[in-house]
């Protein structure tokens, strides 16, 4: 970490935030309305934001705290990760090195992260000895554990697909429960890693080894998402529910179209389940919600990650406050911003290409910007590999239809691939 770093802590932000509890409440802003009572004084930088996680997600978040004042530092084994190189302020070390955890969490005022896979034991730690960390330690590690986590939301009645926990893959538990059926891993799973699809008993040679649950398939009309932003005094704001497309075999994220194509009753359900799903886990921050729609309307929850989002890439583009900036003004006791959308828009991830890997090379830049509405988003990863997340463009256009098209558009002029083939 660079000597600069040892800026003294901010006292007013660590007080603002400090007895950061959640609040179960929703509170509406009137939002041409808020009464000043008294002027905050923040003395710069605003805060020191300790990100654990330096990849995508750590580089735009990183990006909205410099631009509000803040000085982030980033956490990530890799030297030079996405993160790190926009913050200039970089630990390396790996996110279950307690000594390393110990070192951000003590040298900032407030730490989040970009990623779920954090050793809890040590910020539980930290948590307890009065550091500030949101989203809460104990919320991460209940959603780290897809079982803990499937039990918060249906123990607070939030409505999710049925289940069972199996210690081990047993053929005829998984008869008994009835394919198709989802296996999830309890731990470790990520953009599908740790999914298995099984149809009939014929897949069961699939199965995972792993303690896991299993999970009724849910034939979904449509897969969605609601990003909440929950602050410290417990006020809740939604983002418009947007519809998830994937990448056949992959299960990356392909194409995500905001808003979705659903009746306003539906986006409305959606909302209000996604607002109870991160009721049910508590904590303060930014959460992306997951959920199924099924032909007869009705919804389940998928899954809750406790972070900034894939779905919510878009927002920097199309909504009054993008969702990196929501989350820092969340963590740091700052009020929510405007989440409404002001453009439709789609977002694609950009996927290393099959088949190479390397320094990345990308193809058709200046075709795909010469199109209005789009915007490119280069991660600034040194080495590209076959499906890893490269970058994302972002279209937006006054019609939704349109902008698919141009995404459509952009998928054939725009690619990133290594320089070596595999
Ligand atoms: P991850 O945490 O790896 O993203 P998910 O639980 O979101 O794992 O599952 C990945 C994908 O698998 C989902 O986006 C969905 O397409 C599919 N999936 C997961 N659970 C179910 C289910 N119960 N029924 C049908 N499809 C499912």
């Amino acid at each position: 970490m660079s000597s600069d770093t040892n800026i003294g802590v901010v006292k007013n932000i660590a007080a603002s935030v400090a007895n950061a509890e959640p609040a179960h409440s929703t509170r509406q802003f009137d939002q041409g309305t808020v009464a000043i009572s008294t002027v905050s004084t923040h003395r710069y930088p605003v805060a020191r934001i300790g990100v654990i996680g330096g990849g995508q997600l750590g580089r735009m978040m990183v990006t909205r705290a410099q631009k509000l004042g803040c000085q982030p530092v980033v956490l990530d084994p890799t030297p030079n990760s996405p993160a790190g190189q926009v913050s200039g302020h970089q630990i390396v070390g790996d996110y279950h090195d307690p000594s390393r955890l110990r070192e951000l969490v003590e040298s900032c005022d407030v730490t989040t992260f970009d990623i779920e896979d954090i050793d809890t034991t040590i910020l539980l730690e930290l948590a307890a000895e009065g550091h500030i960390i949101h989203p809460a330690p104990q919320v991460l590690a209940t959603v780290q554990d897809k079982l803990l986590q499937k039990r918060c939301l249906d123990d607070y009645g939030v409505p999710t697909a049925e289940f069972r926990a199996v210690d081990q893959a047993d053929a005829q538990v998984f008869a008994q429960f009835g394919y198709p059926l989802v296996q999830k891993a309890r731990r470790g799973g990520y953009d599908g890693r740790g999914v298995v699809i099984m149809r009939d008993d014929s897949d069961f040679a699939l199965r995972l080894e792993s303690p896991s649950l299993i999970e009724r398939f849910v034939p979904a009309e449509k897969e969605l998402a609601v990003l909440v932003a929950r602050a410290v005094d417990g006020d809740t704001r939604c983002y418009p529910a947007v519809e998830m497309l994937f990448h056949e075999g992959v299960n990356a994220l392909d194409m995500l179209l905001a808003p979705a194509r659903i009746d306003t009753s539906v986006a409305h359900a959606a909302q209000a389940m996604a607002i109870k799903a991160v009721d049910a886990l508590g904590g303060v921050g930014i959460f992306g919600v997951e959920l199924f729609l099924r032909a007869d309307g009705s919804l389940l929850v998928n899954e809750v990650a406790p972070r900034t989002h894939n779905s919510g890439h878009h927002t920097i583009e199309a909504n009054v406050t993008d969702q990196f900036e929501q989350h820092l003004r969340a963590v740091l006791g700052l009020p929510l911003g405007d989440t409404t959308q002001v453009l439709p828009a789609v977002m694609m991830n950009l996927l290393g290409a099959p088949g190479r890997s390397g320094r990345p090379i990308i193809r058709g830049l200046q075709q795909a910007l010469s199109i209005p509405g789009v915007s490119v988003h280069i991660y600034g990863k040194g080495r590209c590999m076959p499906h890893r997340k490269m970058g994302h463009v972002t279209v937006v256009d006054e019609d939704l239809n349109k902008a698919k098209a141009k995404a459509e558009r952009v998928r054939e002029l725009l690619s990133v691939s290594g320089e070596q083939p595999i």
